[in-house]
């Protein structure tokens, strides 16, 4: 009988795509998937350190998974961000671990496996792979069972945005070489993917420091080019390298879907300037009138932080009045988490928690009003819809996204998976659409 590896996935989805690609290893070495832990023979937790609220919630995840140990023996592994960080002091702090993983260490996983499972012993391997080798492509070998894939075009970051932790858990900046990541779309197109999202951290610097290599919008173009790909997104892109080449690639490749996803993290030039961020608002609200006027139908959606030290109720004025000039379809907010390790941890002026909570309540909220009025504003429009699967919300419904990111629920049959359907917005709520297939000109169903 295969072995069982269960994965609990925390934080973004550069991790979701690392569990991913420790899954597809770990079958390659006879494992299976199981969505229940207590059947499964290894556990690991793929954890996220860029707040304090998901790293915390490793600790709880590990406190569960106490119990399987004891009664079973199961195998139990942390990997990513927080393991990266915290190396050999998680396992002092949990007895009862086995292997601490870090983020670049994702090819030695089986080996790892193997060892601790044949010899016994705690193993914690961190080191940063100079080589690249944790970026190599691990194809699936089977068939895919979905029509959208993420794919890593590049690792780390070299920005050191003054409030995170990702340039010291993730390592310096690296791309993949382009030849390799269009053979792996051609690939995933192979298996019956439709649309792929390009990850990265600051993906407009692709390229950088290779010699002969493209930059980020003529990889779009090679990517545009690949027959059977339909769509295309990436994320994310940082404000201050979004170049016009970049803008004007949303007006002249047919596939690249009318998103992006450009964090401010704040409207304030004080604070933008104490981040670290690069720029200042007027230049973003310059960018985005050059994206609207190269694509007037582009979503826009941003991550804001509030709360940030020495942020002051005129500075979070500013953010508010940026929001109402930009109007985002869809905004990620978050309190400011001070990261052990980084500079804006240690600043002065920290920000009272009941002030940070008081000023996101009052940001979710502008932005409620805004993502509604958006989505009301597709009422009665004719959208495609790339349709995903089977909605969550009725057996009756399928989902898909509008080339705008957006989710559309509608009456549906699961052979339209994989398939680009013209649909008819009827309804909006604030997360979703809800609409009606539009085949041969008739509404379906
Ligand atoms: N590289 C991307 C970028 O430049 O925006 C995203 C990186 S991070 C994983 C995702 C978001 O988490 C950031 O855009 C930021 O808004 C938020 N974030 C990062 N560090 C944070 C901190 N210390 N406290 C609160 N939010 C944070
Ligand atoms: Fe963090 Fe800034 Fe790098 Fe994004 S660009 S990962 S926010 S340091």
């Amino acid at each position: 009988m295969p072995r069982r590896v269960y994965i609990e996935t925390y934080g973004c989805q550069m991790n979701e795509h690392d569990s991913e690609r420790m899954l597809r290893l770990l079958e390659r070495a006879g494992f299976e998937e199981t969505k229940e832990p207590n059947q499964a023979d290894l556990v690991l937790i793929n954890t996220c350190s860029v707040r304090e609220k998901p790293e915390h919630k490793v600790y709880s995840a590990l406190g569960r998974f106490k119990r399987l140990k004891e009664r079973k023996g199961t195998l139990i592994g942390v990997t990513g961000c927080v393991a990266q960080q915290e190396g050999e002091r998680l396992l002092e702090r949990v007895p009862y671990l086995d292997f601490v993983l870090g983020t670049h260490a994702i090819p030695l996983l089986p080996s790892i496996v193997q060892r601790v499972e044949a010899l016994g012993g705690r193993v914690s391997e961190t080191e940063f792979d100079a080589e690249g080798r944790y970026l190599e492509a691990l194809l699936p070998e089977k068939g895919l069972d979905r029509v959208r894939s993420y794919v890593t075009i590049m690792q780390g970051c070299d920005q050191f945005c003054s409030y995170c932790i990702v340039p010291y858990v993730r390592g310096r900046e690296r791309s993949r070489p382009s030849r390799d990541i269009v053979e792996e779309v051609r690939y995933l197109v192979s298996l019956g993917v439709k649309e792929v999202c390009l990850l990265g951290q600051n993906v407009n610097r692709y390229g950088v420091g290779m010699e002969g290599e493209t930059d980020f919008p003529g990889l779009l173009e090679e990517l545009n080019r690949i027959e059977g790909l339909e769509r295309i997104r990436f994320t994310t892109s940082h404000p201050k390298d979004l170049s016009q080449r970049l803008i004007e690639a949303f007006s002249k490749l047919e596939k690249l879907c009318e998103h992006l996803h450009l964090p401010v993290q704040a409207g304030s030039n004080r604070v933008l300037e104490a981040m670290n961020r690069g720029y200042t608002r007027e230049h973003y609200l310059e960018r985005i009138d050059r994206l609207r006027e190269a694509c007037p139908s582009i979503a826009i959606t941003a991550d804001v932080i509030v709360g940030f030290p020495g942020e002051e109720n005129g500075d979070f004025e500013e953010t508010l009045d940026l929001l109402e000039k930009v109007r985002f379809d869809d905004l990620y907010s978050f309190k400011f988490s001070p990261r052990r390790g980084t500079r804006a941890a240690q600043l002065d002026r920290q920000v009272e928690e009941e002030v940070k909570q008081r000023r996101l309540s009052i940001l979710q909220a502008l932005q409620r009003e805004i993502t509604l009025e958006k989505n009301k504003a597709l009422e009665g429009a004719l959208e495609e819809v790339l349709i995903e699967g089977a909605s969550k919300q009725s057996s009756r419904d399928v989902t898909g996204r509008t080339r705008s990111n957006k989710i559309v629920n509608l009456p549906g049959k699961l052979d339209w998976v994989g398939r680009l359907m013209p649909v008819r917005i009827t309804k909006a709520y604030p997360h979703s659409l809800r609409g009606e297939a539009v085949l041969n000109g008739e509404v379906s169903l």
